[in-house]
């Protein structure tokens, strides 16, 4: 029979998935003799048994009770001792800690009986039944699901009744009392007394972390965030220490280094008189660490030696939970600490000075989210600022704006130039053009899967959601703060997506110091510790990285301003904004024409123009390679709306007007009038259906770079056909293009290399690669259409309606829009490069479409073996980190060292309970 039950002594921190992540810590610190009360773990296996037959295992609880009768031994006290009972807490603990779970219940084991004995044998009835209050109230909520504001309706009650402020200043009778409304409480609500069998309220506990495994909470968080179902918790029962045994003792947290700035230094609160989470639910003030020192000097002195031994075994920044009884240090729990950005990576590279860790490693421990975080703006932290709430970080950005509460007020504010922040309750799909026009949006409901969020992200627009302390009255136009303070339509307010905080007025913005060096406006030594960290991270990154970074640019101030970010090449220079503002007419001309002489005299027409417009970006590129994409939308997008031109037209006919032309157009309009666009006629369909017009522009690149070669600079132009299903409709275009470069190479008399590739964004396209690399010389994936061809989904129509639906219910964990769907689009992704490499293996190949610059679509393109990702200028930081971490990750899980670091970015450390 496998063992369901292990003591502290026996386990360690490699033991996560059997013990959780609170017992294998637990057992790490007792290894390693720090003082931590005894115990034991129930394990993963357990809880998997009794969700699987419903029924607690079979020598479960007698196993329990070896365990505590040795641990009764261990500290000569026994559960249910009506003289010197023993105390025990129990803890839930799953391998990644999530919401939802049982919260711990202390003080197990009191009673009527054994209350007394704690206050005889304690010499201090209050501290008694101060104990049994907190049992009863816990017990009563987690197990038993008595509504928990019940509770504490009672505790005010008390305190007004006494006239005092703060729970200590209750007596013991105050606390006796208590116990029995409490009791009272339980009776009415659960309908069933509270247990006085000190085992049965031990076996209720652990039957109720059981549970929770599977309450609605815990199952959502696990299904958005991709935690398997079947894992199971462990359940910890521990010795009680009190903090609660006067003013000598108390309870307090820490972390080894600071979690928001990231500088060395211990951080932590306490709070004298206190047990388990009193001193972060903000009962009273709290002491820092250094006022520890004057209270406790002995204690505090042994927590510091502690910190810094668990720092250098975890050999990361750790938090803890810590509890002085009577002058006595008590540790109850460790981990390798959350952290904001700023301190990821500070703390990340003081630990390669500090000779902990690697460069390599320390790369790890970042992530491309965090960089991506420390390059918005943010509001100026020197500024007065007022608080008006703290909602969740949903989009991040700093944005500043006039308050409205609709969207076509919205909308009509923005077009007269004034910034505004739409404020809702929540967003719907009827506010997506209030959202657009917004600088940010705030709502009072939902959370980080509301509508609002999904839409704000989606569009990379400032977005906080569930400030749920605001009241938004849509109908008055204005919104109540929780202190009472209104804002009315028209005030301004500041929001920060990053934080999710929301200030009244304007708060000023700085630009990030980040940003600033990459642009190079800053040095890297002028920067401060953060900017240094960055800088030499990104160094580690390049150094490592095996994929090469381009950018999506289609002008040559972006392109100049993505190598300032560090792209080595253009994947994507779309060329559709060269047929729109005064050439739209040329675009108009080439539609109404039916000869093949007219047409010849549009394309000759933008043939210089389209020149002049690729001579730029190839010269502001310098030789690294530029892929440009052939013509892409229908061309109905170039053409008026048919609205418009109908009424027009109708009051041209009326008032007896000429209006032939503007007929004509109507006609062709009409003519080109799709039912999905997106499916229509457009890409390499539309080069086909219009002969000449993708030879015109292939011979505008490659003239463009004879002319950059022709000044003694260097060009390295590619030519990619978009929306390629089929290997016939690239051959067709390639000869054209083919014949294009002959011409370009006999009239201007220069070498030109040119190469041919296709965007592979048609799942067909993807699945018959090996036939298609034969005519291509490169592949770029275009995800952001094979996602939408391969789902099914039209991307504006699915994000802003049903998506947040998706998310809420856990169908989504993400949309895949953001984040590459590796079991459908990334499939296709890794099909199409290895049967065209298997065709061609010198086929260069990337990826274009925004996942280029996503953190963890990045691993995966590393993963499938793509030469380069192309993401918009901004991001291309990011990417280029994250392509380091990817090559440097996998080395080291190659390496068999796979050492497992519980870091920022793994679930463990993700959003929880702490
Ligand atoms: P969470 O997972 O929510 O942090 P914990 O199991 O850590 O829950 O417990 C909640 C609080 O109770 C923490 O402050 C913890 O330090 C405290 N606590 C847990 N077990 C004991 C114990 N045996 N003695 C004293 N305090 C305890
Ligand atoms: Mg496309
Ligand atoms: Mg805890």
């Amino acid at each position: 029979m496998t063992q369901l039950v292990h003591d502290f002594e026996t386990g360690g921190m490699e033991q996560k998935d059997l013990l959780g992540g609170k017992g294998a810590n637990l057992a790490e610190m007792t290894r390693l003799g720090l003082p931590v009360p005894p115990g034991f773990t129930i394990t993963t296996d357990a809880c998997r048994a009794y969700l699987a037959t419903g029924s607690v295992p079979d020598g479960l609880f007698a196993e329990v009770d070896a365990h505590l009768a040795r641990l009764e031994e261990r500290v000569g006290r026994r559960l249910g001792d009506p003289d010197d009972p023993l105390l025990v807490s129990v803890r839930s603990g799953a391998k990644f800690s999530m919401p939802g779970m049982m919260e711990t219940v202390l003080d197990i084991g009191l009673g009527d009986a054994s209350v007394e004995g704690l206050a005889r044998h304690t010499g201090s009835p209050r501290f008694a039944w101060d104990s049994y209050r907190r049992l009863v109230q816990m017990y009563g909520r987690t197990v038993l699901g008595v509504e928990g504001d019940r509770f504490e309706d009672a505790i005010e009650a008390a305190k007004r009744a006494k006239g005092v402020a703060a729970d200590v200043d209750l007596d013991a009778d105050d606390l006796r009392n208590l116990v029995a409304g409490f009791r009272a409480v339980v009776e009415e609500d659960a309908g069933r007394p509270f247990p006085q069998d000190p085992r049965e309220q031990l076996r209720g506990a652990v039957v109720a972390v059981f549970d929770s495994w599977n309450s609605d909470r815990a199952a959502l968080y696990r299904r958005r965030e991709r935690i398997p179902a079947d894992l199971g918790t462990a359940v910890n029962v521990q010795v009680m220490v009190f903090g609660n045994r006067g003013p000598d003792s108390g309870s307090g947290v820490a972390f080894t280094r600071d979690p928001a700035t990231g500088a060395a230094g211990g951080y932590g609160d306490y709070l004298a008189d206190a047990q388990g989470e009193d001193v972060v639910a903000g009962v009273r003030n709290t002491l820092s660490l250094d006022e520890l020192e004057r209270l406790h000097p002995g204690p505090h002195a042994e927590l510091l030696d502690i910190m810094r031994r668990l720092e250098s075994h975890y050999r990361d920044m750790c938090d803890i939970e810590f509890t002085v009884e009577q002058g006595r240090l008590w540790m109850l729990q460790t981990r390798v600490g959350k952290r904001t950005a700023e301190a990821a990576f500070r703390i990340a590279t003081d630990l390669v000075d500090e000779g902990v860790i690697s460069e390599e490693e320390a790369l790890g421990r970042v992530t491309g989210d965090q960089l991506a975080q420390l390059m918005f703006p943010h509001f100026d932290l020197h500024a007065d600022r007022t608080l008006l709430a703290t909602g969740m970080s949903a989009s991040p950005g700093a944005a500043v704006g006039e308050a409205v509460f609709d969207s076509g007020t919205a909308v009509s504010r923005a077009a007269a130039g004034r910034p505004v922040i739409l404020v809702r309750r929540e967003t719907t799909p009827d506010d997506l053009h209030g959202m657009v026009a917004a600088a940010g949006i705030l709502t009072s409901r939902g959370g980080k899967t509301s509508h609002a969020a999904v839409v704000a992200r989606g569009m990379g627009r400032t977005c906080v959601c569930g400030a749920e302390t605001l009241e938004v009255d849509v109908r008055a136009r204005r919104f109540t703060t929780h202190d009472g303070t209104v804002i009315e339509e028209g005030d301004v307010l500041s929001i920060d997506g990053s934080t999710g905080e929301v200030f009244a007025g304007e708060v000023p913005v700085r630009p990030s110091p980040i940003v600033r060096w990459f642009e190079g406006t800053t040095a890297a030594e002028d920067g401060g510790p953060v900017v240094a960290a960055v800088d030499r991270l990104m160094r580690v990154a390049d150094r490592h990285r095996r994929m090469s970074v381009r950018a999506n640019a289609d002008n040559a101030a972006d392109a100049a301003r993505a190598r300032r970010f560090g792209a080595e090449g253009i994947g994507l220079c779309r060329t559709e904004h060269m047929f729109l503002g005064e050439r739209r007419e040329l675009v108009e001309r080439l539609i109404l024409t039916d000869t093949p002489e007219e047409r010849q005299e549009v394309f000759d027409e933008l043939l210089p123009l389209q020149r002049a417009d690729f001579v730029e970006i190839l010269t502001a590129m310098d030789g690294l390679p530029v892929t440009v994409r052939l013509l892409d939308p229908p061309l109905h997008e170039f053409l008026p709306d048919l609205t418009d031109l109908s009424v027009r037209v109708a009051v041209a006919e009326a008032t007896g007007q000429p209006h032939d032309k503007e007929s004509r157009l109507l006609l062709a309009v009409q003519r080109l009038h799709e039912q999905n666009p997106m499916l229509g006629l457009r890409g390499v369909r539309l080069g086909i259906a219009i002969p000449g017009l993708f030879q015109m522009q292939a011979r505008a690149i490659l003239e463009a770079a004879a002319v950059v070669t022709g000044r003694g600079g260097a060009a390295l132009p590619q030519i990619m056909v978009p929306l390629v299903g089929a290997v016939e409709e690239l051959r067709a275009i390639r000869s054209e293009i083919d014949a294009a470069a002959h011409e370009a190479r006999v009239a201007h008399g220069v070498h030109l290399d040119h190469r041919v590739g296709t965007m592979i964004e048609l799942p067909r396209a993807a699945l018959t690669a090996g036939a298609i690399a034969e005519a291509a010389d490169f592949f770029s994936f275009g995800t952001n259409d094979l996602t939408q061809t391969t789902w099914g989904f039209s991307r504006d129509d699915v994000e802003s309606s049903f998506f947040s639906r998706y998310m809420e219910a856990g169908i989504l964990g993400v949309s895949p829009f953001e984040t590459i769907d590796r079991d459908g689009v990334g499939r296709l992704v890794r099909i199409g490069t290895e049967e065209g490499r298997r065709t061609r293996p010198d086929l260069e190949v990337g990826v274009c479409g925004e996942h280029g610059g996503d953190p963890e679509s990045v691993c995966w393109f590393d993963e499938c073996g793509l030469d380069y990702v192309s993401c918009s200028p901004f991001r291309v930081p990011v990417a280029r980190l994250e392509a380091g971490r990817a090559t440097v990750l996998r080395e080291r899980a190659g390496r068999g060292r796979g050492r497992t670091h519980d870091g920022p970015g793994l679930p463990e450390a993700g959003p929880g309970p702490s």
